[in-house]
């Protein structure tokens, strides 16, 4: 009778165990705000144009790789690819980057074998990939004054050997879709202050230039060209608008993934009023997106255009956005306020984290 009653207890308190352990695997289930900074994030898209580590070591405080992808504008290439070597050589396991070219000589003799001994000197310089830009498609010309596309068998020997060597290639190409609307019609703010500030890149003023969708054909024939070629497309692929385009490119191209920098704002706009459809998105191609912001660092006689505070700021917002079901305002939708996703730990973990180093091949410890 005893040793019954004894079992009865045992079975009452295993069960409340079990219970116990259910109902923290439930909770567990999600991150919340305090996990923030304690969980290993990569931005895998942030402009460290300095050789000064102090924001790698903030970055690091919080658990942030960091990913600067050179790009053809701005600063000199070659400066950008020596800061960027320099913080690879001394902070391996903070920060990455990925080289890029120039398109100056395009149409000069030998351009594409030039490019590729450049695109040589950015691995051996410790580059984990490989940027090319939007000034393909949006800037360069032929002599002829024909805007060049990012397909234009030119730069054919150049894709085939980034397939060939298995250079993992960021692509950002185009621009978001309001880029080519009056900029009353433009759905962020961000958006319209960028192009009412970069009349140049604002492609409703410009309707000679290839559109919208010449931009996209040119970078989907790319991804159907060099199927072994792994791309990422920057910015949401410039599909930021609709999380259905998004997709049916994810599902037509297995070589293709996208991270979200500087549009998690678009992704925001369309939360508003279909929150579950950007969810289940997210879900589903949870292996095939990755975080980063698109933030720039530059340092002029000591001062940072970013701030410290700013920038602790923006990376938790977004935080709070992917991972919890916090209610928060933006700015960028005029102070709409907009629920959090609360994506689940695991998609979260290869979001913020595992994606980025499975395709730059990154190990950290
Ligand atoms: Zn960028």
């Amino acid at each position: 009778m005893q040793k019954s009653v004894l079992i009865t207890i045992t079975c009452i308190l295993l069960n409340a165990a079990f219970l116990l352990t259910g109902c923290k695997t439930g909770r567990n289930n999600f991150y919340t705000k305090d996990d923030f900074q304690k969980v290993k994030k990569t931005d895998i898209h942030f402009h460290y144009n300095t050789f000064n580590p102090r924001y790698l070591e903030l970055a690091d405080s919080l658990n942030f790789m960091l990913v600067s992808p050179n790009v053809d504008a701005g600063m000199p290439i070659d400066e950008q690819l020596e800061i960027a070597a320099a913080l690879k050589r001394e902070h391996p396991d903070k920060f990455a980057f990925l080289g890029t070219f120039s398109v100056n000589n395009f149409g000069s003799r030998n351009f594409a074998g030039k490019v590729n001994a450049r695109i040589d000197q950015c691995m051996k310089a410790g580059a984990s990939g490989i940027k090319i830009w939007k000034n393909i498609g949006m800037v360069l010309k032929d002599s002829a004054g024909s805007y060049i596309m990012a397909d234009n068998p030119a730069f054919e020997p150049v894709f085939r050997y980034m397939e060939t060597d298995r250079i993992p290639v960021m692509a950002h190409l185009g621009e978001p879709k309001n880029c080519w609307l009056p900029v009353n019609e433009m759905t962020l703010g961000n958006d319209r202050g960028y192009y009412k500030s970069h009349p140049q890149y604002h492609m409703y003023l410009h309707p000679e230039a290839p559109s919208y969708n010449d931009q996209l054909d040119a970078r989907d024939n790319l991804l159907q060209k060099y199927p072994s070629m792994k791309v990422v497309g920057a910015h949401l692929g410039s599909m930021e608008w609709s999380v259905d385009e998004i997709a049916r490119r994810l599902d037509r191209f297995p070589n293709f993934d996208v991270e979200i920098s500087g549009r998690i704002g678009h992704l925001q706009y369309q939360a508003l009023t279909e929150r579950g459809k950007v969810r289940s998105f997210m879900i589903k191609y949870q292996d095939r997106i990755m975080y980063g912001t698109d933030l720039t660092l530059n340092e002029t006689d000591g001062q940072f255009t970013t701030g410290t505070d700013e920038l602790r700021e923006l990376w938790y917002e977004q935080w709070l956005f992917l991972a919890t079901d916090s209610v928060i305002s933006v700015n960028d939708l005029d102070g709409q306020k907009v629920k959090g996703l609360q994506l689940p730990r695991k998609a979260i973990d290869k979001i913020y984290q595992r994606n980025a180093e499975k395709f730059l091949k990154i190990n950290r410890n």
